[in-house]
């Protein structure tokens, strides 16, 4: 098997315990004589995955009592749309903080359902920074405060948690989920794509405050209402079985690596290391975000000789350095080092873009 080191943004790399585990199971699970993907949802082994899945999940992120965990569909961008449907009156205003590609999305499907009263934006500095707390205008009244936590394809991370008062904070934390210890109980929603940080594609964990539950709009679709699902333990209808199951692996790893706190020693490790071969290749490399807000999971930089960059990738990827390339919106170079990324795997690319900048500098 050819071994590479995989730096994709999402879908992205998964532990290699974690697949070795899937494969040794794959036909028959715990002896039950059936693979995981032939079970019924409602089977008591299958209830025993789900059920598995969300008390480590608990114990990990130490999620308070009063708080739902909910296994759903249709991705993080389902939830641009549901979380205003079911958390804001359709006369009301929600607050969001513009820091990019997904924060901008998120607003765009919002305005559909609600009125959005943008608290600040950073477009004019082509999001390379986030604007000061005390330049925000928040509402009193707004139903909710939303932010993504890490901007995916900027590459630009808030790592601390606006203080909203009795205003609910709503994150979508998509793609620093898991990576880093956070206090849930700050939070009234919290919702994460799990191709990411948690698992395969297909699943999308939600964390909600139950006092939230039970205000959506009229009009909201059934399968869109949060209580439906909160009612019927994501069992509403059929849920994305596979995926939980490979999650709950992904939260059994967790637990092995020293929880979230191991976890996130190794994500400043890692980049650190990665921001550091940037910065100190006298130019060669650049990071155009602030450095406070440097991604530690999505580090996008760029060559100064653009034209290099097409030579870099294609090197890269004979060195087993793969899926390297920014978002097409951004270009440049995009390194995504989520929890699975294995600390050799940055050593390997630091190594290389080391090499890379001494051939070509
Ligand atoms: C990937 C991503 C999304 C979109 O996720 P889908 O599962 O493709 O809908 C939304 N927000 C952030 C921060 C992301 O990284």
């Amino acid at each position: 098997m050819a071994k590479v080191y995989n730096f994709s943004a999402g879908p992205a790399v998964l532990p290699h315990e974690v697949l070795a585990t899937a494969q040794a199971e794959l036909l028959d699970w715990h002896g039950s004589g059936m693979s995981v993907m032939e079970m019924s949802h409602r089977g008591k082994e299958f209830m025993e995955i789900i059920h598995d899945a969300e008390q480590d999940l608990r114990e990990l992120l130490q999620i308070p009592a009063g708080y739902k965990v909910l296994f759903m569909q249709g991705g993080a961008s389902q939830q641009f749309c549901m979380v205003p449907l079911n958390l804001a009156p359709a006369d009301g205003v929600i607050d969001v903080l513009d820091t990019g590609h997904w924060s901008r999305l998120a607003v765009k499907e919002a305005k559909r359902y609600t009125s959005v009263n943008v608290v600040a934006s950073s477009a004019d500095r082509h999001y390379a920074t986030v604007p000061a707390v005390d330049t925000w205008q928040c509402r009193a009244d707004a139903a909710y405060f939303h932010y993504t936590s890490n901007e995916t394809i900027g590459g630009l991370q808030y790592s601390a948690i606006p203080d909203t008062g009795s205003v609910p904070l709503v994150c979508d934390m998509s793609s620093d989920f898991l990576s880093r210890e956070i206090d849930v109980s700050k939070f009234g929603l919290i919702y994460a794509g799990a191709q990411k940080n948690i698992g395969p594609s297909g699943l999308t964990v939600v964390i909600v405050r139950e006092d939230l539950l039970g205000r959506a709009q009229p009009q909201t679709p059934t399968m869109l209402n949060y209580q439906v699902h909160a009612d019927a333990d994501s069992m509403y209808n059929t849920p994305a079985t596979y995926p939980i199951y490979i999650a709950g692996l992904v939260f059994k790893w967790l637990k092995t690596q020293g929880g979230i706190k191991g976890m996130a020693a190794r994500n400043e490790e890692k980049a650190g290391l990665l921001y550091h071969a940037i910065d100190s290749s006298n130019g060669f490399y650049y990071s155009h975000i602030d450095a406070p807000y440097r991604s530690k999971m999505n580090v996008v930089f760029r060559l100064k000789d653009e034209v290099l960059e097409e030579q870099f990738l294609s090197e890269a990827k004979k060195n087993g350095l793969v899926q390297l390339k920014g978002h097409r919106s951004v270009g440049g170079m995009r390194a995504s080092i989520y929890n699975a990324m294995p600390i050799e795997g940055v050593k390997a690319l630091v190594h290389f873009m080391l090499d890379f900048a001494r051939q070509h500098g």
